[in-house]
């Protein structure tokens, strides 16, 4: 008999800490807030250790103590996660650091990490019964989901704004989901999800609508210490839209002290956004606990063009908490440091990681990096998935 893990004990509501069921199919809390996997850590403290994962298959399911699915026989796996963390020494002299590190999640299966975030909503959808998925996405989820549903044989239904990128709308189709394009944002696509949700029954994966994209993307937070030999690193630079993978690594940091891995110290996070829709970052600069709708949102970098996020209040606290700090990149800087960066590391970025290489720059010259510093960017997707777009200012 194959081994099954213990999964999640309940569900929390992030905002209130009021509990609920996790064993059946969950969206928001009560009062519309996120709701956390929680499981029993203390019980795992010394018996998942950070040498468990040592022999097991290179992805994301390395770490299965800490994620929800119980049934190994449930995981949907296309090869998600365990990406490489690349030493970028040129870069680190460019950018004026003592250490540059690239988390390339371009290397993930449909060239983006949001492979992480929907393989683990997918399995546990498919765990708990439900019989079609669907979701609202500015390109990237889409491909994702469109992946795992149909390695999963779950039907997808996918909304996009019509100007989503090409290669990932021909991505999305090959990969047999039912693609609808909207003249809109991504939030304009999320009230066409909600009347299939309601009117036909379909299982609503929007970032953060339902607990376990955040638990797939919190194993870039294990990864890294697992990748830097037991440690973390000084800061994270992070291209923030929803916030899940932000949201998730800070998840990740706090389980990581209850098992005992790490003390109380923590990375710096920056969340990096566009200067064509930085609501994160404006918020952050007037001290808010939430984040105002921005209007008109335009940028290239098509992971960003994310107006509103149900999460904001947990980016902003990560990053007061972390004694991080918020950075908005306009697109044509952001397409200069994906040459940079590309000509430098032999990586083609997407322009949400020439936004974060940016971002270090302009830090590194306003004094919140020092020139010994060893930091980690987030190249979330390859450049490849972007061919054909072109920066809006
Ligand atoms: C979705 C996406 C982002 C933003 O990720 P969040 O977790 O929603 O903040 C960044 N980069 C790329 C390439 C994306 O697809």
């Amino acid at each position: 008999m194959t081994e099954r893990f213990p999964g999640a004990t309940h569900l929390e509501c992030t905002a209130t800490g009021t509990r609920y069921e996790s064993e059946r199919l969950q969206g928001l809390s009560d009062v519309g807030k996120p709701l956390f996997a929680r499981y029993d850590l203390e019980a795992l403290r010394g018996r998942f250790t950070p040498a468990t994962p040592g022999d097991r298959a290179p992805d994301m399911w390395r770490y299965a103590e800490v994620l929800p699915v119980r049934d190994p026989a449930c995981r949907v796996r296309l090869g998600e996660g365990f990406t490489p963390l690349l030493d970028a020494p040129r870069l680190a002299g460019r950018i004026g650091v003592g250490r540059v590190w690239v988390k390339d999640e371009g290397q993930n299966p449909t060239g983006s990490f949001k492979d992480r975030g929907l393989g683990m909503a997918v399995s546990r959808a498919k765990e708990l019964g439900a019989s079609a998925i669907a979701l609202p996405s500015a390109g990237n989820a889409g491909s994702a989901a469109s992946a795992y549903g149909a390695a999963a044989g779950l039907p997808v239904h996918v909304v996009v704004p019509k100007d989503t990128p090409r290669p990932i709308l021909e991505e999305i189709r090959a990969l047999g989901a039912d693609l609808q394009l909207l003249d809109g944002l991504i939030t304009d696509c999320g009230r066409v999800v909600r009347r299939g949700v309601e009117e036909k029954g379909w299982f609503d994966l929007s970032t953060l609508k339902e607990p376990y994209r955040v638990e797939g993307k919190k194993t870039m937070g294990y990864e890294l210490f697992e990748q830097l030999g037991g440690r973390l690193p000084d800061v994270i630079l992070y291209p923030t839209g929803g916030g899940t993978g932000l949201i998730g690594m800070w998840k990740a940091f706090d389980e990581m002290e209850r098992l005992g891995w790490i003390g109380p110290e923590r990375p710096r996070m920056v969340t990096v956004q566009a200067a064509g829709c930085a609501p994160m970052v404006r918020a952050f600069e007037a001290g808010a606990d939430h984040a105002d709708m921005w209007e008109g949102a335009a940028t290239y970098a098509s992971g960003l063009r994310v107006p509103g996020a149900v999460g904001d209040f947990l980016i902003l606290r990560a990053l007061r908490e972390s004694r991080g700090t918020a950075v908005a990149i306009p697109d044509h800087e952001m397409e200069e440091w994906v040459h940079r960066m590309g000509a430098d590391t032999g990586i083609f970025g997407a322009p949400e990681g020439g936004a974060v290489a940016a971002a270090a720059a302009r830090l590194r010259e306003g004094g919140f990096l020092s020139d010994d510093d060893e930091i980690v960017l987030f190249n979330t997707g390859s450049g490849l998935k972007y061919v054909g777009m072109t920066p809006v200012d």
